[in-house]
């Protein structure tokens, strides 16, 4: 195993000015070429904390990278930090210059002095050229071990990584290959799951790990081998068991959302959908109309509120009902009006909570009818949000035939 660690340098990362998305990017490079990522940390533009964090992160750490701390002024720091960490001296290096001089003549302007340690290496340390910017990158090596700084602007590291870093650490690294595989799961707690699956976790190849999402809980497998294909197998037949366990809770993979899978269903059984929205807003129509194919499988979908008007048929009397049956009734009545072949409502299900409250989910079609029951959320926003994600995994569940047709499961 190759493990890697990165490091976030600056003043406004630290202190919540900025978020450190850089990390994210290279976290995911990372484990792209087989880098299992350890730690990771931020720290601010302080000479003594910079030198603890890069000494911690070389002694425990085969790849580090950071970004940020390599500008021209007196408070980018991360140069000096690791040169002192390796016991190295900085030296402007001619070529680094020459081609430093370049970009101001360029620019048209003339270089300031204090850019002149933007041109420095260290014996250990190979530039990494910067196309965009002013600040070359380090590449050192030392103990077997690599050390990259990279600038803080994303576009600008970005670029850098896959020209330079990337394909170098690829070849110096040699960790061969990894492949992932996310399994999303719907109507199983976190807390079950872990249960359902606790022989699983803990291992380190293939990795299971846990994530809770808005649209349910995400399983993710990642596998590394020498090649792509021998960590798919490593993967493959943990995610049939994981399959067989979890059964109709699992809705999708990877890339999947609600309203993809959606689409794909409608279009596979040659369906057509009309939404009645009453608690959702809007959100489910959002969230299926990029995947579906305007005017063939999505027939409509209407916001329904105590004030709406100009809705096909009096809707509002079953968006304001707070029976099961209500949700199926809007859920038939928005069907009819689009001549589609499914029908999906969701009406408000308590007096009191109004439209943040409890909300039950009605489909209709081919398949005879279901209603679903949804909780109250902590806000609106919570649960319209919920409300629509659900709506459309019990569409997803209704459309694949997995259940019952005349079994009726609670949210
Ligand atoms: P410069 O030569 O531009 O000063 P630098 O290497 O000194 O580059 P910083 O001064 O630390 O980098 O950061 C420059 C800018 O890059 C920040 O103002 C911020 O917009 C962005 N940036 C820095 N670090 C991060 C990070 N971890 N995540 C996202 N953006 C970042
Ligand atoms: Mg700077």
């Amino acid at each position: 195993m190759i493990y890697g660690e990165l490091i976030a340098v600056g003043h406004e990362i630290l202190m919540g000015e900025i978020v450190d998305t850089n990390t994210a990017y290279l976290a995911q490079r990372l484990v792209d070429l087989g880098i299992t990522p350890r730690y990771s940390c931020q720290v601010g533009d302080n000479i003594q904390h910079l030198v603890e964090t890069f000494a911690r992160a070389h002694a425990r750490s085969d790849v580090v990278v950071s970004t940020g701390g390599l500008g021209p002024t007196s408070d980018d720091l991360t140069r000096e930090a690791v040169a002192q960490v390796l016991g190295e001296e900085m030296k402007v290096d001619p070529s680094q210059l020459d081609w430093l001089e370049g970009v101001f003549r360029q620019r048209g302007i003339a270089m300031p002095k204090t850019n002149l340690k933007q041109a420095t290496l260290i014996p250990s340390a190979a530039p990494i050229p910067n196309p965009t910017g002013t600040a070359p990158g380090w590449w050192a090596q030392h103990a077997g071990r690599h050390i990259v700084l990279l600038p803080g602007p994303p576009r600008e590291l970005q670029l850098m990584w896959e020209q330079t870093v990337g394909p170098g650490l690829a070849r110096a690294v040699g960790a061969g290959a990894v492949a992932t595989r996310t399994i999303k799961t719907f109507g199983i707690t976190e807390g079950g799951i872990d249960e359902m699956l606790a022989h699983l976790f803990g291992k380190e190849n293939p990795y299971l790990g846990i994530y809770a999402r808005p649209d349910g809980i995400h399983l993710r497998l990642i596998a590394h081998a020498p090649s792509r294909a021998e960590a798919m197998s490593l993967i493959s037949p943990i995610e049939s068991e994981i399959v067989t366990i979890l059964g109709g809770a699992v809705w999708g993979y990877d890339g999947d959302s609600a309203g993809s899978r959606v689409a794909t269903l409608l279009d596979a059984a040659k369906l057509t959908v009309a939404i009645g929205e009453g608690v959702t807003a809007g959100l489910i129509s959002a969230g299926l109309a990029p995947h579906l194919r305007k005017g063939r499988s999505f027939l409509g979908g209407y916001v329904i509120g105590r004030a709406s008007k100009g809705v096909p048929g009096p809707l509002d009397e079953f968006a304001e009902g707070f029976r099961e049956e209500d949700a199926i009734r809007l859920a038939s009545a928005v069907m009819a009006s689009s001549s589609a072949s499914v029908g999906l409502g969701v009406t408000v299900a308590s007096k009191e909570a109004d439209s943040a409250g409890t909300y039950h989910i009605g489909i209709t079609g081919p398949r005879g009818s279901r209603v679903f029951r949804g909780r109250s959320m902590p806000s609106p926003e919570v649960t319209m949000q919920r409300g629509a994600t659900q709506a459309m995994l019990e569409l997803v569940s209704y459309l694949s035939w997995t259940r019952d047709p005349g079994a009726t499961k609670s949210g």
